[in-house]
């Protein structure tokens, strides 16, 4: 079919073996997330595997869209894999990072890569279009390099120091020709050193932060994947997909002209535009708009003096008490040069200080911190802390047991110091889902806090995160226009009402639900990007009604000619969602275990990344009327959100005593096959 490379790239890394899996086999799924999920469930035989086991799998997959010209889906790349961030079992769970890689990898004629094994000793992926070589990184000197340098290093013996613009010829004289460096993904020391809270780097700040990635990359003494690609995309109409693209930016998307209009009400709407928080809050320096290749939405930022360039989101907001800018951008370039997680790192200091703030550093069981918080704010500081987490010592090179616990995530660090539940509990520790930090108001937009603990990490789904800043005359609206979107259940206006009467109803599953299976096909399998899709309400509309549920597919039809409706990608993400639950149920997940940390249904306040806003406000029908009502300072209701998991199970088809799929509801998403190995393993739930 158009738009699929053909083949999808299988690396053994123990056995040095390099093989093709053929995509046809797997296109049914779309590609991305369902690809690599269906590809994780038939390799991987016994799935109650850690994440450092050699027998775990990691996928990298792209979808059809990818190196095409549709926009903010044209650079994503899916990662997936048992991880080992999560606890107390590391999930089978997935990470997305943008850029050029998934497009280049495109280009060289592979879908995707599926990576087997443990090298016995540190090796790099050299693949220029279909010649690939497992090498040595001793060659090179990669290993012990962060993942700047190892990507210069690799960008230097890949196509020479020629300038940009030179011509190249990755494969010698016969083969294809390109202007490009290659696309490279790598690890820096965090990942060598199995920080668990290690993520995968390409480019200047394109992560796979979550999951822990790097340290499953480290663990299989993978240091890097290089890719140079001279190849192309088979488009089915190459019109058609112009012109979509064309539709789509003339009446959908921002204006760089009118940047500044535009940025006053990004607040209040979607799509967003190219902002960086650091414009937000801070001076603005000098800067320009950075896209991902194909992206017509530019969110990230370049700076004239190369500091903290292409960093966005949680990587910009981290040791936002620095003492200057300068300071904090230097931070964001630090950790993504070691290879390290934002969201943990920014969650896991405000931990650290507070013990040290209550004197509890100092407590028995916990070792001795090496660091010196009268330095708080300082570059010095937050360059030991960062090498503390990455390398597992005292940050200058010395052993340091405090060093090698918080390397291990925070939550298994104060696990060690007997402090874990306690810390939950109290919400100093705020990592109240599977031992991962919180990010968005959990008790305000319950929908982010019950889609992360009925899934398998943080679901950072900004889909309806912008509800927050609406206004009340709009509400009535907004919801309408959303909700009607949402087909398989849409007219449900009460799906988002917030307010306390309906958090556990049968509205919020089905909106949970929504977002479940929007997310697992459109956004991860066919990789339309979180920060521009959906596109529900639109500010450049005169109706304001957003492209989402006509673009979509649009795009889908132009690019691989296959007549796939919204409603048909709703239902493959529903079947994508069981298969992933399926393989958490093999791992050993039960409703008993689904449950926040104590601080959500018992105490106020929590941390979240919403701290500056004292009360989040969210659409809600109080006595019988819409309007934005403040709904973060409650408490989830323990008895209730059992309901409500009751009603979602209900609602999936699944046993709502144990959580498991059934039979019935697998077949009926023809995977019986998935039915018979549950069965096998005493799994399959009941009904
Ligand atoms: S919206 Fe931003 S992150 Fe998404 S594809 Fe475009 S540039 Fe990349």
């Amino acid at each position: 079919m158009n738009g699929y490379a053909g083949n999808i790239l299988r690396l053994n890394l123990t056995e040095r073996k390099v093989s093709t899996m053929l995509t046809s086999d797997y296109e049914d799924w779309g590609g991305g997330h369902g690809m690599g999920s269906a590809i994780f469930f038939d390799l991987v035989k016994d799935k109650t595997i850690d994440g450092f086991d050699p027998a775990n799998v990691v996928t990298i997959m792209t979808s059809p869209l990818c190196g095409t010209l549709v926009p903010a889906a044209s650079g994503r790349t899916e990662v997936q894999g048992i991880g080992v961030q999560s606890y107390p079992i590391g999930w089978f769970t997935r990470s997305n990072f943008g850029g050029r890689f998934g497009a280049m990898l495109k280009y060289a004629g592979w879908d995707g890569i599926v990576i087997e094994g443990r090298a016995d000793h540190p090796v790099w992926i050299d693949i220029r279009d279909g010649d690939v070589q497992i090498r040595d990184c001793a060659e090179l000197s990669l290993w012990k390099t962060d993942t700047w340098e190892c990507q210069q290093s690799i960008w230097s013996h890949v196509v020479g120091d020629g300038g940009y613009g030179d011509w190249f010829e990755p494969r010698g004289q016969d083969g294809g020709h390109t202007t490009q460096r290659p696309a490279v993904l790598a690890i820096g020391p965090a990942g060598e050193n199995l920080s668990r809270v290690a993520c995968l780097i390409h480019d200047a700040s394109n992560g796979a932060g979550q999951g822990g990635f790097g340290a499953v990359f480290g663990s299989k003494n993978l240091k890097a994947i290089s890719v140079i690609g001279t190849g192309r995309v088979d488009i089915n109409d190459p019109k058609a997909l112009l012109a979509t693209r064309l539709w789509h930016k003339e009446n959908y998307a921002f204006d760089l002209a009118h940047l500044k209009e535009n940025w006053a009400s990004f607040q209040f709407q979607s799509p967003p535009v190219p902002v960086s928080l650091w414009e937000k809050g801070r001076p603005r320096i000098d800067q320009r708009p950075q896209a991902c290749l194909g992206c017509h939405s530019g969110c990230r930022a370049r700076y004239k003096d190369a500091v903290g360039n292409e960093a966005s989101c949680f990587t910009s907001a981290f040791y936002s008490d620095a003492r200057s800018l300068d300071i904090q951008r230097k931070a964001s370039d630090l950790i993504n040069r070691y290879g390290l997680n934002a969201v943990e790192m920014i969650f896991g200091l405000l931990y650290v200080r507070i013990l040290q703030q209550g004197g509890q550093l100092k407590t028995a069981k916990i070792p001795d911190c090496p660091l010196d918080f009268s330095e708080y704010g300082s570059k010095e500081f937050v360059e030991q802390f960062v090498r503390m987490v990455a390398c597992g010592n005292d940050g200058k090179g010395n052993d340091s047991q405090f060093g090698a616990d918080i390397s291990d995530g925070f939550v298994r660090a104060a696990e060690k110091w007997g402090r874990r539940e306690e810390d939950l509990a109290s919400g100093i520790l705020a990592f109240p889902y599977w031992g991962l930090p919180v990010h968005k108001e959990p008790r305000a937009q319950v929908y982010w806090a019950y889609g992360t603990l009925l899934g398998d990490r943080d679901i950072n789904e900004h889909d309806y995160d912008w509800l927050k800043y609406m206004d009340e005359e709009s509400v009535h609206f907004v919801v309408k226009t959303i909700t009607d979107k949402m087909v398989r259940f849409q007219g449900d206006m009460d799906m988002l009402d917030f307010s306390e009467s309906n958090i556990y109803s049968e509205h919020m599953a089905k909106l949970v639900s929504w977002q479940r299976y929007y997310t697992r096909f459109w956004k991860q399998s066919m990789l339309f990007c979180d920060a521009r899709w959906p596109d529900f309400v639109n500010i450049h509309r005169p109706d304001s009604v957003g492209a989402t549920g006509m673009a979509e597919p649009k795009y889908v039809k132009a690019v691989t000619g296959r007549d796939l409706s919204f409603e048909d990608g709703i239902e493959l993400g529903r079947k994508i969602w069981n298969l992933d639950q399926a393989i958490w149920t093999r791992q050993g997940r039960h409703r008993d275990m689904v449950h926040f940390a104590d601080n959500l249904y018992e105490k106020y306040p929590s941390f979240s990344i919403d701290d500056g806003i004292p009360n989040v406000h969210m659409p809600g029908k109080e006595d019988g009327k819409w309007g934005m009502y403040g709904y973060s300072q409650r408490t989830l209701d323990r008895d209730k959100f059992e309901e409500f998991k009751t009603r979602f199970y209900e609602l999936q088809g699944w046993d709502t005593a144990s959580g498991y799929p059934t039979r019935a509801t697998l077949e009926s998403l023809e995977l019986g096959y998935v039915a018979d190995e549950l069965e096998e393993n005493d799994k399959l739930g009941e009904g």
